[in-house]
């Protein structure tokens, strides 16, 4: 018998971590890397908010804080949601965490029994299946299709859902594929939503301010106030300020559901750090200024690689409309043979590929759950991008029949 438990025997670590970290290993040793792996912003975190936390240490906010989050921190989330969504939650409603991902693992953690059911759109990000896994909860993977820009269809939703479904997840802007649900999409889920009063919602918009071409952001609940009482919002600080390392997440929901997760909570990591708290309230609180020119840079990026990318035929992108992902299509390289005579049989085979030949380190889209696609992060400056772009050429060129 294995020491390890068999429920875990059943999760997979996050493949956009491991391979981040197989990156960075084959940098330390030497090798020449490019590392798109992970998602994360390449801006420092704006001055005034590492002010804050200087401040915040200095006088003495050094200790617990309470489970949820502090109360200031709380009201100013409080607010954004105001602001920012339209939606009211009242500081008792709010549950702050270290990161989102501790969010959605504190609530599937409250609330999953076995052989529960969630619904979960194909591409999703890497660690949504899993934690639902490892609280013996059933995910249920539903495709989507490029030609919908990889978003949910309504009538897609319905035939899923089942008695035993828990949730629904939903993401916009998406990791991986940076698509965006328009307020009429969400109105079309919505109404699917509302014939079933047992599902719940949780909304995960942590890309919320990543959105290109002035396209609008909405997100389910204030789009249909009947789903307030049954959604959970998911946002935090980590990709609008550029805080990954801070690890502050946050969600608001109906009061019954944050206080269960605010008891597991309590019994793991009891509050999340009290100096990040206080970084994130002036985060929340400073001005949002600077974000302007992030978003003129992240749009120049995200140009370069759309227009890099269409110069090798084999691969296809449609132009992510948030978030900072480019989700390539690569069904044009499979089949094809390596130099050294392999096969690339997988967007895997080819991520590898990309990595021993051209040291450009990507996440395959089967992490994904939906393949053959690379996942490009563009969170990287432009003359990084060309060189990575100019060496996925320069590898699938190598590639033959
Ligand atoms: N959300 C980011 C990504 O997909 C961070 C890494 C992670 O936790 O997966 O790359």
């Amino acid at each position: 018998m294995s020491f390890i438990s068999r429920r875990l025997s059943e999760i997979k670590p996050s493949p956009t971590l491991m391979l981040a970290q197989k990156a960075e290993d084959l940098k330390t040793q030497g090798r020449d890397i490019i590392n798109l792996t992970v998602g994360e912003p390449d801006f420092q975190t704006p001055s005034h908010i590492c002010e804050g936390a200087r401040v915040a240490m200095l006088s003495g906010q050094t200790k617990y804080t309470a489970v949820a989050g502090t109360l200031a921190l709380r009201k100013a989330i409080s607010e954004k949601f105001k602001n920012d969504n339209n939606l009211k939650y009242d500081p008792n409603q709010i549950l702050v965490s270290n990161g989102g991902k501790q969010v959605i693992f504190n609530a599937m953690m409250a609330t999953i029994n076995p052989g529960d059911e969630v619904i979960i759109p194909a591409p999703f990000w890497v660690s949504y299946a899993d934690i639902v896994a490892l609280f013996e909860g059933k995910p249920v993977i539903v495709s989507t299709s490029p030609k919908n820009n990889f978003k949910l269809l309504s009538e897609d939703l319905d035939k899923v859902i089942t008695p035993k479904t828990k949730w629904l997840f939903l993401n916009s802007p998406s990791n991986p594929t940076g698509s965006i649900y328009s307020r009429e999409d969400l109105q079309k889920l919505a109404k699917v939503l509302l014939k079933h009063p047992h599902v719940h919602i949780l909304t995960d918009d942590m890309y919320e301010y990543l959105i290109y071409d002035n396209l609008e952001f909405t997100t389910i609940a204030s789009v249909e106030p009947q789903l307030y009482d049954r959604t959970l919002t998911v946002n935090g600080v980590s990709k609008a300020y550029s805080m990954t390392g801070w690890r502050i997440g946050y969600a608001g929901g109906p009061k019954d559901l944050i206080k269960a997760m605010m008891t597991v909570q309590s019994q793991s990591t009891t509050n999340p750090c009290s100096i990040a708290q206080a970084a994130a309230l002036c985060a929340l609180e400073g001005s949002r200024e600077f974000l302007k020119n992030w978003l003129t840079e992240f749009t120049e990026r995200r140009n370069l690689v759309v227009q890099l990318l269409a110069k090798i035929p084999e691969l296809k992108l449609i132009p992510p409309q948030g978030a900072f992902y480019a989700f390539t299509d690569c069904h044009g390289v499979i089949n094809k043979t390596t130099p050294t005579g392999s096969k690339i049989e997988s967007d895997s085979d080819f991520a590898a590929y990309l990595l021993e030949d051209q040291g450009v380190a990507l996440v395959p889209g089967s992490s994904f759950g939906l393949g053959p696609y690379i996942r490009i992060s563009f969170a990287t400056n432009q003359t990084v991008l060309k060189d990575a772009c100019e060496r996925i050429q320069q590898a699938v060129l190598k590639l033959s029949d």
